[in-house]
């Protein structure tokens, strides 16, 4: 078995296409070579070691890769003239992981690996530049010491105990920067970290390059299954089995001096999708200083330094003198960089995320991959693919992911309340749209308060799952490609970063910009599409869609096959939908209106009535509510089938369990308050979710089934009196025997002819039913024979088939999940293997007893990407969703389709 790939010079034992084995980063550095862009030599190790690593352990998987890797490592010698390990010209190399999806900044890079108190020496006479040698040790040893041997402290109180001592050189220096440092102090802390290393782990830091290199490797398989790797891979749904791979590559310096640079560039705008390179760069600075956000980095292009400028409110002068971009400082370069970005981008035809280094006056690519942006962009970017002839129309649509279009849908400010507010501060639009929240300080105290704001410095990757609860992010250092904005791109959150005037006081909990303190709580409102931060909470709404939004879902229409219908109780709900393209309700729960101002009261009065007659009073008064309720969302989805659903939650969530409102209804209903409480008991239940609900009621009730069907057939007459095209549906809910479907579909029939003869007029109208009992999805073929049309209910489906409590789920479900027994939470993402079998034999089943039968699904899974291409699979007519969920669902469809 083949563990290492080797690539450099224009050769590559690997491609773009085995990303699976070499990781991303590792498939793109061998086609670079292979197309010929400029890489420092290096090697892969697989991802599959990875997995043997957790298996075997260290001491067989190193016996396992050492012929390859000495091999591998003498190949890069061969090709730089250098041999590791050596005292006079030592090869230093990059260690840094990288799997199939690219997982930014989650895991950890080690730089400068090889050098020890005799390589610098020999780094120092080779480079001529005893300062660089030195700062690249001392580097070294800080990332190996946090990295490998654990020294990096665990709380977030405690500081690196690395950094602790540059502030204490510092101090005792009577100096600011790093770059003030002296040799002979580069030196001092040298030896200071070792001495901590020893204090901390009991051992000297490793003097073999070998040593130090396999120490490497096994610290980024560690990193696999670090907490912050974790959090990120269930955040994006990437499996644990896949593990990293291990890119080991000779070290190129961007800290030679002033002919040195490092950065980040795109190839369009990854916040917007404009068709316009960009990026960061520094002068004489090694990789990490510009995503790290501790030096302020300059822009690559001329016209991106001039906005950034005028952004910063920095005159066009100070601008040239002190922050000129790449374009103005490497013109040459500036030139290759562009060439090669192109290069990357028609290869790959897609936007390229690319890391570079100039060493001396030479442009090296470290790393190509197929850049992250917002939903946006997304769109855009495959759109202008599109228009520009690099993609076709499929490949567009493959292109955009579907939860991403969820971005587009998000809040922009009012456009009212935001003349009104006051900007506090000004960042860079890190990660576009708009949030509101209260300013907490930590990331792990995000849920503190409802909607946060996450305030701090800077972030890093331990702050993920925070960043990720907050409404929005703002930091006070850092540029657009800083650890936030990347993320907060990423996730589609809404970010400012670099907002230089914040004063951020951690212990003290507070913010002051310009002299104005903020406390923990208070609320700020950000624009991460202009970098403003308002001050108070500002009113948000919805954002006006693209064109491109829109053709893209028109598009999808032409490949799907579900059709796209929507769960809406209300007739705004249903506008809202159809706006967005839904072609019916497959979902109308009657009960969501119940609540609505009179209603509940006759509801109430219903509920205790306790005579068939008293009920019956009570439901005439729902009746004409009911009956315009209908009547308003029928309408707003004329033309299409609108899915109405009998009563199905248990009677209890209807009746008031305080005794303040008790007593209330005891008034209003003229009874003694022991009456009501009594019939309050008597609705309890131990297991309500599994009790007297769904077609139960209209069993042990008739003329609950009776009133609504009254008023779904006498609301679609009236409609068709006035020239609109009502076609309800009505559903059966809980359905687990034949019988019961029998019986309410009799009671339904025989109202609706009831209604018909008393109107002197007909309507079309179906009768089907919910698959959401086990059962009713095992006998699907008896009740197929009877029924119009299925809808399958997986939220109810999915409980009952795990019997799990969709209620309750939340106290046993983090420990499934991180035990490994559930991937998912199955109330969110459908369970294929189990509740799908289900679905499948039920729409099987009920397909062979009436090949007509419609079918659908109309549980919360409805909405979701890996459930609607089950769906597409086993051939339902349509999914139904929550109305914003619509253009998702659209598009899922057609990529379901393709
Ligand atoms: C279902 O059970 O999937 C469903 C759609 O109904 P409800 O969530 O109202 O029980
Ligand atoms: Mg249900």
């Amino acid at each position: 078995k083949k563990r290492v790939y080797t690539f450099g010079n224009g050769q590559a034992e690997g491609k773009a296409d085995m990303k699976d084995l070499l990781g991303g980063k590792g498939a793109n550095l061998a086609e670079m070579n292979l197309i010929g862009v400029p890489v420092p030599p290096g090697f892969t190790i697989t991802t599959e070691v990875c997995t043997e690593y957790n298996q075997l352990g260290r001491d067989k998987v190193v016996e396992l890769l050492k012929p390859e890797v000495e091999q591998a490592i003498n190949n890069i010698e061969k090709l730089t003239g250098t041999k590791f390990g050596d005292q006079e010209n030592p090869l230093l190399v990059s260690v840094r992981s990288g799997a199939r999806a690219s997982m930014p900044g989650m895991m950890d890079t080690i730089l400068n690996l090889g050098l020890n108190d005799k390589a610098v020496e020999g780094i120092a006479r080779k480079s001529g530049n005893e300062w660089f040698a030195w700062d690249s040790y001392r580097r070294f040893v800080q990332m190996y010491g946090d990295v490998v041997l654990g020294m990096k402290p665990d709380s977030k109180e405690e500081i690196d105990p690395f950094e602790k001592i540059i502030e204490e050189l510092k101090h005792e220096k009577g100096i600011k920067l790093d770059t003030e440092f002296s040799v002979a102090d580069l030196k001092e802390l040298v030896s200071r970290f070792k001495v901590a290393v020893k204090e901390k782990t009991n051992n000297d830091f490793p003097v073999s390059a070998w040593e130090q290199l396999w120490g490497a490797v096994m610290a980024v398989f560690n990193s696999w299954n670090n907490h912050r790797a974790i959090y990120y891979r269930r955040l994006n749904n990437i499996p644990d089995e896949w593990g990293t791979a291990v890119n080991v590559q000779a070290m190129v310096f961007g800290n030679m001096g002033n002919s040195s640079a490092t950065g980040v560039a795109f190839s369009r705008d990854a916040a917007t999708g404009e068709n316009v390179f960009n990026g960061e760069y520094l002068i004489n600075a090694q990789g990490e200083d510009v995503v790290a956000g501790i030096r302020t980095p300059q822009e690559i292009t001329i016209e991106g330094s001039r906005k950034w400028a005028k952004l910063q409110g920095v005159s066009e002068e100070e601008r040239r003198e002190k922050y000129p971009s790449l374009e103005e400082t490497m013109p040459e370069l500036y030139k290759q960089l562009y060439a090669t970005q192109q290069k990357l981008e028609d290869h790959y035809r897609d936007m390229q995320d690319m890391e570079f280094t100039i060493q001396e006056g030479k442009l090296w690519l470290l790393q190509t991959r197929n850049g992250k942006r917002t939903g946006a962009a997304m769109v855009k970017i495959a759109m202008d693919l599109l228009r520009e002839g690099k993609i076709d129309e499929k490949t567009a649509l493959l292109r955009i992911e579907p939860e991403k279009l969820d971005e587009l849908l998000h809040p922009v400010f009012d456009t009212v309340a935001i003349r009104a507010a006051n900007v506090l501060a000004k960042g860079l639009p890190a990660s576009p749209g708009a949030a509101t929240g209260r300013i907490i300080f930590f990331a792990d105290e995000a849920a503190k308060f409802d909607e946060t704001i996450l305030v701090r410095i800077e972030t890093s990757p331990e702050d993920l799952e925070g960043m990720n609860i907050a409404k929005g992010i703002l930091t006070a250092r850092g540029g657009m490609t800083s650890h936030a904005a990347v993320v907060a791109r990423g996730m589609g959150k809404c970010c400012v970063s670099g907002a230089g005037a914040l004063q951020i006081d951690y212990k003290a909990r507070t913010l002051t910009i310009n002299g104005k303190v903020f406390n923990e709580g208070d609320w700020i409102s950000l624009n991460g599409s202009t970098g403003e931060v308002y001050e108070g909470k500002v009113q948000t709404k919805m954002p006006d869609l693209s064109g491109d939004f829109n053709t893209i879902l028109e598009a999808s229409n032409k490949y799907a096959k579900l059709k796209v219908r929507t769960n809406a109780d209300s007739p705004k709900d249903a506008k809202a939908a159809r706006d967005f393209g839904a072609e019916g309700i497959g979902l109308c729960r009657t009960e969501h209106m119940f609540f609505e101002g009179e209603r509940i009261k006759a509801m109430r009065e219903m509920i205790l009535a306790s005579t068939t007659e008293g009920r019956k009073r009570a439901l005439a008064k729902l009746l004409p509510y009911q009956r315009s309720d209908f009547e308003g969302i029928l309408e707003a989805m004329a033309g299409y089938g609108v899915t109405i659903r009998l009563l199905d939650p248990p009677l209890h969530e209807f009746v008031p369990h305080q005794l303040a409102t008790q007593r209330e209804l005891a008034q209003e209903m003229g009874v003694g308050i022991e009456v009501i409480k009594a019939k309050v008991d008597s609705l309890e239940e131990f297991n309500p979710m599994l009790g007297h609900r769904g077609c139960r009621l209209g069993i042990t009730y008739p003329e609950i089934t009776e009133m609504q069907t009254r008023a779904i057939i006498e609301a679609a007459l009236n409609l068709k009196a006035k020239g609109v095209d009502a076609r309800p549906e009505i559903m059966i809910p809980l359905v687990g025997t034949i019988k019961e479907f029998r019986m309410q579909a009799e009671v339904i029939r025989s109202t609706a002819e009831k209604v018909f003869a008393e109107r002197n007029d007909r309507i079309d109208y179906k009768v089907g039913t919910m698959i959401e009992i086990p059962r009713a999805a095992l006998t699907a073929d008896l009740i197929a024979a009877e029924a119009d049309f299925f809808s399958f209910g997986t939220n109810d489906l999915t409980q009952m088939t795990f019997g799990y409590s969709r209620d309750d789920i939340g106290s046993f479900l983090p420990v499934y999940i991180e035990k490994g027994i559930l991937k998912h939470d199955p109330f969110q993402v459908l369970d294929q293997e189990g509740v799908g079998q289900l679905i499948k034999m039920g729409t099987e089943k009920g397909r062979t007893a009436k090949p007509e039968l419609k079918v659908g699904i109309c549980g919360e899974h409805g909405g979701e990407p890996s459930a609607i291409e089950f769906c597409h699979k086993v051939k339902m007519d349509y999914v139904s969703c929550s109305p914003f969920r619509v253009p998702i669902a659209r598009l899922a469809a057609a990529q379901a389709a393709l």
